[in-house]
């Protein structure tokens, strides 16, 4: 039996993806001791985990512009500072044989560092580092949003730099190099996609592995009536749970399908309220959050943020995909999905109510776009899942064992 520390971020989209994970190592034995902020709790507790609550007090999401993740790496780097003295002295107590943190987790990577250990990132994310970079695609806004403000992406820069020499200079913990950022790769780390879906996939070598994304049914909400599923084709929108202040786009969406002989399911988040939308026709329903599991097998075609995980659960069920990033990796995500043939990107701040059907109506008809999907899905379910996850930490922890 080992005992295993697992660090990550307060984010849904972060936290879903490792439960599966965390499930297999806790059934087969193992004592997994999970570190994050209270909200996420119980969701980690229901697959047998071990809790310990961080005290993180940044807004994940600082801002919804395309740079924002300029600004979000000194802002994490603010949090590193302030939870690794617990997180240090909760794992030397428990003497872990293995730790594992997520991409955006430095902390995690500095306390494998203070415990003089080899640790392994858990990357649920498209892997977008060094390892990669030439292979990242240049005509994203993201790319072009860097190369017309210089001067505020050096700032970021600046700003990451000088809290990870406060951390060196506090604690001897290195920080990732700035490209590396956010995938912070550890001795071994394990992707949730396979190489088919990642961008420049033939550029990884073995301390990379692709697992495949981890999709197993979570009782997150109430359940959605299947017959009213299954009664008509279903257009199925979301925008995640990080990105989805976006009011406007839900009712462009609503006066897109006002007439559509369709039924349309709208998971809003929960920063736009259902009256935001005004009265709703009686095909077109509105939530905050859905069971989107049990959704997508069901749905002709889903609108979505291009968020990592909606984006691999779509593929996994053969759904095609209408791709709206609104901020982080999503553009690059987006710009994957349209390039293996699976969906088609819009503008969600500049498309038109009629374009935005039209779009939706292209993907879902035309049968190239599902099977585009489908062979993404094909791609993953090859990678092997949880078993072959479990098998490289075997494999790790054998290797690094203390002698
Ligand atoms: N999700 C869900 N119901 C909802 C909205 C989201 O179950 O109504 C889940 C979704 O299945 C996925 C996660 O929340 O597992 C969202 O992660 P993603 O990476 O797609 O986007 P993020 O929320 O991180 O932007």
């Amino acid at each position: 039996m080992a005992t295993i520390c697992f660090f990550n971020v307060p984010a849904t989209g972060h936290v879903n993806p490792t439960l599966p994970l965390v499930r297999a190592l806790v059934e087969r034995g193992d004592r997994v001791v999970y570190f994050d902020t209270p909200e996420f709790e119980n969701k980690v507790k229901t697959t047998g985990a071990e809790f310990r609550a961080l005290a993180l007090s940044y807004d994940f999401v600082p801002r919804q512009d395309t740079l924002a993740p300029f600004k979000a790496m000194g802002l994490i780097m603010e949090q590193a500072q302030r939870v690794l003295p617990y997180c240090v002295e909760q794992a030397r107590a428990l003497q872990p044989d293995l730790i594992l943190y997520d991409t955006m987790c430095p902390w995690g990577s500095h306390v494998a560092q203070c415990l003089e250990m080899p640790a392994v990132t858990f990357c649920s994310i498209l892997y977008i580092g060094m390892q990669n970079f030439l292979a990242w695609p240049r005509r994203t806004k993201l790319t072009r949003a860097m190369l017309t403000h210089p001067f505020y992406v050096a700032r970021g820069l600046a700003h990451y730099q000088w809290r990870a020499a406060q951390v060196w200079r506090r604690h001897r913990v290195r920080s990732p190099w700035f490209l590396d950022f956010f995938v912070n790769p550890g001795a071994l780390t394990l992707i949730a996609t396979s190489r088919y879906f990642q961008i420049g996939g033939e550029r990884f070598g073995d301390k990379f592995q692709f697992i495949g994304p981890l999709i197993a049914p979570r009782a997150d909400a109430p359940p959605v009536d299947l017959d009213w599923l299954t009664a008509k084709p279903l257009v199925y929108i979301s925008l995640g749970t990080l990105f989805n202040d976006r009011a406007d786009f839900f009712r462009l969406c609503v006066d897109a399908f006002r007439d559509a002989p369709y039924h349309v399911l709208i998971a809003l988040g929960n920063r736009v309220r259902v009256q935001a939308l005004g009265a709703l026709p009686a095909h077109i329903r509105a939530e905050p959050y859905v069971l989107q599991l049990q959704v997508l097998p069901h749905a002709a075609v889903f609108i979505t943020h291009a968020g990592m995980n909606s984006v691999s659960e779509a593929a996994w069920f053969g759904t095609p995909m209408t791709l709206a990033p609104q901020g982080g990796d999503q553009d690059f995500i987006a710009h994957r999905v349209a390039a293996l043939g699976a969906g088609v990107p819009i503008d969600s701040h500049r498309i038109t109510a009629s374009e935005l059907r039209a779009r939706t109506e292209q993907t879902m008809q035309d049968a190239r776009y599902r099977a585009g999907s489908q062979k993404i899905g094909d791609s993953f379910r090859a990678a092997g899942g949880v078993p072959r996850a479990l098998a490289a930490l075997d494999a790790f922890m054998q290797k690094h064992a203390p002698s």
